[in-house]
C-alpha cells in the first residue's frame, strides 16, 4: 500500500482530533495506538471489501479453519509490516516526536489461545493471506483470554485478562446481517411431514444469536485481506422472558466469557461442550448460506468449501454438517454423507490420551438431542457398512464413535473427514502406527503430514529488528519478502566478520531482555553468560523439571568448587500452568523458590543465575526468543507432537539442546547433527520401557550419587519454602515411577549441558552454528504449511 509520511501525518491527526477529539500533545499512548489502529483500519477496509467481492464474483473455493483457539498477540505491528506501511510510521512517529515502542506496547496481547495449537491457527491465518488463499477462521470471541499469570510469593496467580476492554475491540467489525440462531437442549422427536419425510421437531430447546464479529487477515505486501470471524453469543429479544433476571442473562453471556486455559487436558465441562457447538454450528450455518448465494447444488458444496477442524474440539462439525443438510436442507443422508466427507479434515495435535476428547454420551444428549441422533445414526451406518465389508468385530469396536457410553470425538473427525493430519514427521509416524493404528489400516489414504510452521515475519522483522537488519546487509533484502533466500547466509557461515557481526546482534537482543529481567525481577545477569531459555507451557511431558535437575546439579558443583570452570549461566524460563494442573504449579514454585537461593548466593560468584519471567505470552516471546542462546527442547521423545517455538529459536540464532521429538529431529535434518545438540532416549527407547514394563525410576535414583544428591534436594531442605512442592515432586519421580523418564535422560543431559559449554568458549565455532541455523529455517515457515495445506487438503486454488 503507498502512503506517504505526511499523508500518513494528516490522517492520524484527522483520526485523533475526529474520533477522539483531542490532539497529539494531549493524547495518552493508549489513545494513540487506538487512532493508529483506527488509521490502518481506513487503509485496508477497501481491500477488505473488494477481496469480499471478488471472492462471490470468482466463486473460488474457500477453506474455513475452525479452531477454538487463535492467538495472535499483538496484531499492530503485523499489520503495519503487512501493508508496507512500518517504517513509514515509524518515521513519522519520529517526526512527531513520539514514541512508536511506547504506543505498540499499549495494545494488550489478544490471548484467544492457551499455546502452540492456537498459535498456529493465528499463523495459519497471516499464512492464508500471505500466500493469496481464500482461508478464512472461525471461532470464539472470548471477553477474557487466557489468565493473566503473576507470581506472588513464588506461586502462580491466576488473573482474568480483560484485553477486549482496553484495546481489544479495535481490529473487529460486528456482522449482524450474518447472525444465525443456534439452538440447545430441549427436546426432539421425528415426526413425518406431508410427504412422508421424517423431520425433528423440537421442543423447549434454547434459541440462541450468535453474532460475527469479523477481524481484518492482512497479506504480506499483497493487498489480499481474509477474515477471522469470532462468535459472540446473545439472547434473541423474542426469547427474553426466558431470561428475567441479571443471573439469567449472565449465565448465557458465559458461553463466550472465558477461554478454557486447559492446554492438553480435556475437562468434561457443560459448558465447553456448548462453546464447541457453538462456534461449529454458528460457523457452518453460515458457510452453507453463503455457498447457496451462488446456486450451486448443495451436494456439490465440497467443490468450493473446505472445513478444517483444527483438534477435537471443533469435531463435532461432521454430525452437525449433516444435521444441516438432512435436515434443514432437505438433502438425503447418503447425499449428504458423502458431501460431508469430502468438505471436512482435521488435524490431529496430540498422542497424550488424556487430550483425545469424549464426551459422556448421557451429557451430549442432553446438550445436543437432535445432533446425538444424528451422531449415533453415523455410528450405527459405520458399524454396519465395516461388518458387511469383513471387518473384524474387534477393529469395528476400535474406532467407532460411540461407546462404553462415550462420544470419541476424535473418531467422529476420522470417519466424517477425507484427511487426518499430525504435525510433524515423528508425530505422524506415531499416529499410524499407534494411537489411530486400527484408522490407519482401514484408511490408510486419509493420513498424511503437515509440519507446523511458524511466521517468520514476526520472529525476524518484526520480533528482532537487528537480526533483520544485519541479514539486509549480508544476503539482501529479498529473504523479507521470499524467506527462502535465507539459505544465502550458508556462504557467509564461516566468515569471522559475519560471525563478528551476527554475535553482536545477539548480544543487542540480550541486553534488551537483561533490561526487561532487571525491571521486572531485580536480577542482574551478564551479557557474557550463556542465555538458555525453556518457554513454553508448564507440563510434565515438557519437562521443565529436567532442567531444574540440572541447575540444582550445577549449584551443588559449584557449592563444591566455587571455581569451576564453567561459562556463566543464565537460565530463563517462561510458563504458564493451566489452574488445575497442581503438579505443574508446583515446579512453577520451585524454580521461583530455587531461583531466590541461587540468585541471593554470593559464593556462586554470579556464574549461575535463575529467572523466571511471569506471565509468558506472545509479546513476552518476541522479547525473549532473540535473546536466546540456547533452546531447550527436551520433552520426552515421542511427546510433544511438533512443537513451533523451536522454529522461532532456530530462525533467531539459538542452539537447540533436544531430544528427538516433534519437529526437532527435522530441525536436525536441516541443520545437521553438528549444529544442534541432541541428547536422550529416543522414541523407541521410550516404546521399549512400555512394552517391556521395565523402568524403574528408583533404582536409578539409588545407583546415582550426583542424581540423588539433586533429588534429594527437594526434600532435605536445601531450597527453602518448598515442603509440599518439593514432596509432591520428589513423589513423581521416586514414589510413582517418573512417568516422563527424567531420571533415565539425567546423565545424558547433564553431558550435552557441558557441550553447550565447551562450545559457547569457541565464539567463532558458535556462530558458525548459529548462522547455520539461521540460514536454515525458511524449512519452517508456515508459508509452506499452508500451501501444502492448500493443495494436498484443501483443494484451493490461488
Ligand atoms: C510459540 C508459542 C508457543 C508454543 O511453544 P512450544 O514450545 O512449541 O510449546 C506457546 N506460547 C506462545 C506464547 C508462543 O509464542
Amino acid at each position: 500500500m503507498q502512503v506517504t509520511k505526511e499523508q500518513f501525518i494528516r490522517d492520524f491527526k484527522d483520526t485523533l482530533h475526529e474520533e477522539q477529539q483531542i490532539k497529539i500533545i494531549d493524547a495518552t499512548p493508549r489513545e494513540l495506538f487506538i487512532a493508529l489502529a483506527k488509521t490502518l483500519r481506513k487503509y485496508y477496509t477497501p481491500l477488505w471489501l473488494e477481496r469480499r467481492r471478488d471472492l462471490e464474483k470468482e466463486q473460488k473455493k474457500i477453506a474455513y479453519y475452525f479452531s477454538i483457539e487463535f492467538l495472535p498477540g499483538r496484531m499492530l505491528e503485523t499489520n503495519l509490516l503487512n501493508l508496507g506501511l512500518l517504517e513509514t510510521v515509524k518515521e513519522a512517529f519520529a517526526d512527531l516526536d513520539l514514541d512508536f515502542d511506547t504506543i505498540k506496547e499499549t495494545e494488550h496481547d489478544m490471548a484467544l489461545g492457551n499455546g502452540g495449537l492456537g498459535r498456529l491457527a493465528a499463523a495459519f491465518m497471516d499464512s492464508l493471506a500471505t500466500t493469496g488463499y481464500a482461508g478464512f477462521g472461525n471461532g470464539l470471541r472470548y471477553r477474557y483470554g487466557l489468565f493473566k499469570q503473576r507470581i506472588v510469593d513464588g506461586y502462580q496467580v491466576e488473573l482474568p485478562d480483560p484485553w477486549f476492554d482496553s484495546t481489544g475491540s479495535v481490529w473487529e467489525t460486528r456482522k449482524d446481517h450474518d447472525n444465525v440462531y443456534v439452538k440447545l437442549y430441549g427436546d426432539v422427536y421425528l415426526q413425518a411431514d406431508d410427504a412422508g419425510n421424517l423431520t425433528p421437531v423440537y421442543q423447549g430447546a434454547q434459541i440462541l444469536r450468535a453474532v460475527p464479529y469479523d477481524v481484518a487477515q492482512l497479506g504480506f505486501e499483497n493487498d489480499t485481506v481474509n477474515n477471522l470471524r469470532l462468535w459472540d453469543v446473545e439472547i434473541p429479544e423474542e426469547d427474553e422472558l426466558r431470561y428475567p433476571t441479571i443471573a439469567d442473562r449472565r449465565r448465557i453471556e458465559d458461553i463466550t466469557a472465558v477461554l478454557y486455559p486447559d492446554d492438553s487436558n480435556a475437562q468434561g465441562r457443560e459448558l465447553r461442550l456448548v462453546q464447541e457447538y457453538f462456534m461449529t454450528s454458528a460457523g457452518l450455518q453460515t458457510i452453507i448460506r453463503s455457498y447457496l448465494k451462488m446456486n450451486l447444488p448443495l451436494e456439490d458444496i465440497y467443490q468450493k468449501v473446505a472445513v478444517h477442524i483444527n483438534d477435537t474440539h471443533p469435531a463435532v462439525a461432521p454430525a452437525e454438517f449433516m444435521r444441516l443438510l438432512v435436515d434443514e436442507y432437505g438433502l438425503s443422508w447418503d447425499k449428504a454423507w458423502q458431501a460431508t466427507v469430502k468438505t471436512m479434515s482435521y488435524t490431529n495435535h496430540t498422542i497424550l490420551s488424556e487430550a483425545l476428547e469424549k464426551w459422556d454420551a448421557g451429557l451430549f444428549k442432553y446438550v445436543l438431542p437432535r445432533v446425538y441422533q444424528i451422531v449415533l445414526e453415523i455410528d450405527r451406518r459405520y458399524v454396519a457398512d465395516l461388518a458387511a465389508k469383513g471387518v473384524a468385530p474387534d477393529v469395528i469396536e476400535a474406532t467407532r464413535v460411540v461407546k462404553d457410553n462415550q462420544i470419541h470425538m476424535a473418531h467422529l473427525a476420522i470417519i466424517g473427514g477425507h484427511s487426518v493430519n499430525g504435525v510433524a514427521k515423528l508425530h505422524t509416524e506415531l499416529l499410524k502406527e499407534d494411537t489411530l493404528h486400527a484408522f490407519y489400516q482401514l484408511f490408510p489414504e486419509k493420513f498424511n503430514n503437515k509440519t507446523n510452521g511458524i511466521v517468520q515475519r514476526r520472529w525476524t522483522q518484526i520480533a528482532d529488528e537487528a537480526l533483520s537488519n544485519e541479514l539486509d546487509k549480508w544476503i539482501g533484502k529479498e529473504w523479507r519478502t521470499d524467506i527462502h533466500h535465507l539459505r544465502k547466509l550458508n556462504a557467509f557461515v564461516d566468515d569471522e566478520q559475519a560471525q563478528a557481526d551476527f554475535y553482536q546482534v545477539k548480544q543487542t537482543a540480550k541486553a534488551r531482555l537483561a533490561k526487561y529481567i532487571f525491571e521486572t525481577t531485580g536480577v542482574e545477569v551478564s551479557l557474557d553468560a550463556i542465555f538458555d531459555v525453556q518457554v513454553k507451557r508448564l507440563h510434565a511431558y515438557k519437562r521443565q523439571l529436567l532442567n531444574v535437575l540440572h541447575i540444582i546439579k550445577l549449584y551443588w558443583d559449584l557449592k563444591d568448587n566455587p571455581e569451576k570452570d564453567m561459562v556463566p549461566r543464565v537460565f530463563i524460563f517462561g510458563a504458564k500452568a493451566a489452574p488445575g494442573y497442581h503438579f505443574a504449579k508446583s515446579v512453577i514454585k520451585v524454580i521461583n523458590e530455587l531461583a531466590n537461593l541461587i540468585n541471593n548466593d554470593e559464593t556462586l560468584g554470579g556464574k549461575l543465575k535463575v529467572v523466571f519471567l511471569e506471565n509468558y505470552r506472545v509479546s513476552l516471546a518476541e522479547l525473549i526468543i532473540p535473546a536466546a542462546n540456547v533452546s531447550e527442547q527436551i520433552s520426552l521423545a515421542s511427546k510433544e507432537a511438533s512443537g513451533t517455538s523451536n522454529m522461532k529459536f532456530m530462525m533467531t540464532g539459538a542452539i537447540t539442546l533436544a531430544t528427538l521429538d516433534g519437529a526437532n529431529i527435522e530441525i536436525k535434518d536441516e541443520v545437521g547433527e553438528d549444529n544442534i545438540v541432541i541428547f536422550g532416549m529416543d522414541k523407541d527407547d521410550v516404546y521399549e520401557h512400555y512394552q517391556k514394563h521395565d523402568y524403574y525410576s528408583r533404582g536409578i535414583y539409588e545407583n546415582n550419587p550426583t542424581l540423588k544428591r539433586v533429588i534429594d534436594s527437594f526434600v532435605n531442605g536445601t531450597i527453602p519454602n518448598i515442603q509440599s512442592e518439593g514432596m509432591e515432586i520428589y513423589e513423581t519421580l521416586i514414589t510413582h515411577n517418573d512417568e516422563y523418564f527424567l531420571l533415565e535422560d539425567f546423565d545424558a543431559y547433564v553431558k550435552v549441558q557441558e557441550t553447550i559449554d565447551k562450545l559457547y568458549r569457541n565464539r567463532s565455532h558458535w556462530m558458525k552454528m548459529s548462522l547455520v541455523n539461521i540460514a536454515n529455517s525458511d524449512k519452517f515457515t508456515s508459508d509452506d504449511t499452508i500451501e501444502e495445506y492448500a493443495r494436498e487438503i484443501w483443494h484451493l486454488e490461488k
